[in-house]
């Protein structure tokens, strides 16, 4: 829309949220400070579109650069492979014995945290003094790109039908596809068909099923990070921490709707860890500091638009996403939300976003490693200002 509409329908929103005292500042010119000129609401389409971004093959060649240039201090091994037959890479670096697992893209159309994954990785397995310190004492591991298929497609589902999906699990037959399921696509969300016992094996009378239930692990791509988080866990016991990278609409400013917001993030997948079992490594409180040290890293960076970042909406219970899976198992687990639909945003733009995402990502595996994260304030985390939706809201985590 025109930037006379945006102003428009930020102000409709500031009233409908008692704001009214910004709604007059928004009236005024777009330009005064209180919408960073940098920001736009996303449906400005720029035309460079994703080619900012690394397709499949230039993703994989990527990969396999870092290891050779890093003389394998990055190890890249396959990890599994998609539905249509491409390799999921992992990316490891690091001997120390906390562990953080980091998946980009599970959603093929968010793209950013991948661009921000490989430019950390390089950094992490470089020879600098802190990148060695760094290694001494964490481990990281990365999934870039978990939906290859989605990505090569530029599609938030993977590539599969109902009908692979029953090819593979026999005892699905006339069962109801799941509620997941895209027809239109003829592809899943990957990031519902994720289950807190690693073990589960699919049965016709958990379909369809729905958003508040745990998934399945009916998806090639889903089964590939429940792998990867199976045999980190039987190495170091827990999986420490658990990140994932996702995108957001383009449209958030901050609860004083003094700025757009260009992230957020969350600590709170599950209302009631009770509902699915006994989990007693749930630590709400070890997500949320680790939430505080992604916030406060890019709260360093406070001249920049980077400090306003937002809440992801605290009411979520999404149990079959690997964030809410993992964290029943004890994961803390980060969400990272980028306020951007890649396809709208101009070059110029995206590598801000990514680089925000990189600095959030690094500033949490530079707290994990330097033990700073544990004596972080959980209250911080509860006084992060919330997100607040502009109009056309679009897919979430
Ligand atoms: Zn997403």
């Amino acid at each position: 829309m025109s930037a006379r509409r945006w102003v428009a329908t930020l102000a409709s929103t500031a009233l409908i949220t008692g704001l009214s005292t910004v709604a007059a500042n928004a009236t005024g010119n777009p330009t005064n400070g209180a919408i960073p000129p940098v920001s736009h609401c996303g449906t400005e389409a720029s035309g460079s579109g994703n080619n900012g971004f690394v397709d499949y093959t230039q993703l994989t060649t990527a990969l396999q650069q870092l290891e050779t240039s890093t003389g394998g201090t990055v190890d890249v091994e396959v990890a599994g492979y998609s539905n249509q037959g491409r390799a999921i890479h992992t990316a490891r670096v690091g001997e120390g014995d906390k562990v953080v697992y980091v998946q980009t893209q599970i959603h093929g159309n968010e793209m950013h945290g991948t661009e921000a994954a490989l430019e950390l990785l390089k950094q992490w397995g470089s020879d600098s003094p802190a990148a060695k310190k760094l290694r001494k004492n964490v481990t990281v591991v990365v999934i870039p790109r978990l939906n290859v298929d989605g990505g090569e497609l530029d599609q938030r589902q993977n590539d599969m039908t109902w009908d692979e999906v029953v090819a593979d699990f026999p005892q699905l037959a006339g069962a109801s596809p799941s509620w997941n399921y895209n027809s239109r696509v003829g592809g899943f969300d990957i990031n519902r068909d994720f289950h807190p016992n690693l073990d589960y094996v699919p049965a016709a009378e958990d379909f369809p099923g729905d958003s508040a239930d745990t998934g399945w692990y009916i998806t090639p791509e889903a089964q590939t990070s429940r792998n990867v988080y199976r045999s980190l866990e039987q190495e170091f016991g827990t999986v420490d921490y658990f990140v994932d990278l996702h995108n957001q609409w383009s449209c958030y400013a901050t609860d004083d709707m003094e700025s757009m917001s260009p992230l957020s993030i969350s600590a709170k997948f599950i209302d009631d860890p009770a509902e699915f079992g006994s989990w007693p490594k749930f630590d709400m409180d070890a997500s949320k500091r680790a939430n505080v040290a992604v916030y406060e890293a890019l709260q360093k960076r406070g001249k920049s638009s980077y400090g306003k970042l937002t809440l992801y909406p605290q009411s979520t219970n999404l149990p079959g996403t690997a964030l809410g899976s993992y964290q029943l198992r004890g994961s803390a687990a980060i969400l990272f939300e980028t306020s951007s639909q890649t396809q709208y945003d101009g070059m110029k733009r995206n590598g801000m976003l990514a680089k925000m995402v990189e600095t959030g990502l690094g500033g949490l595996v530079d707290a994990v490693a330097d033990g700073s994260v544990n004596s972080l304030d959980t209250g911080a985390y509860d006084a992060i200002p919330t997100r607040v939706t502009l109009p056309s809201d679009g897919p979430g985590v």
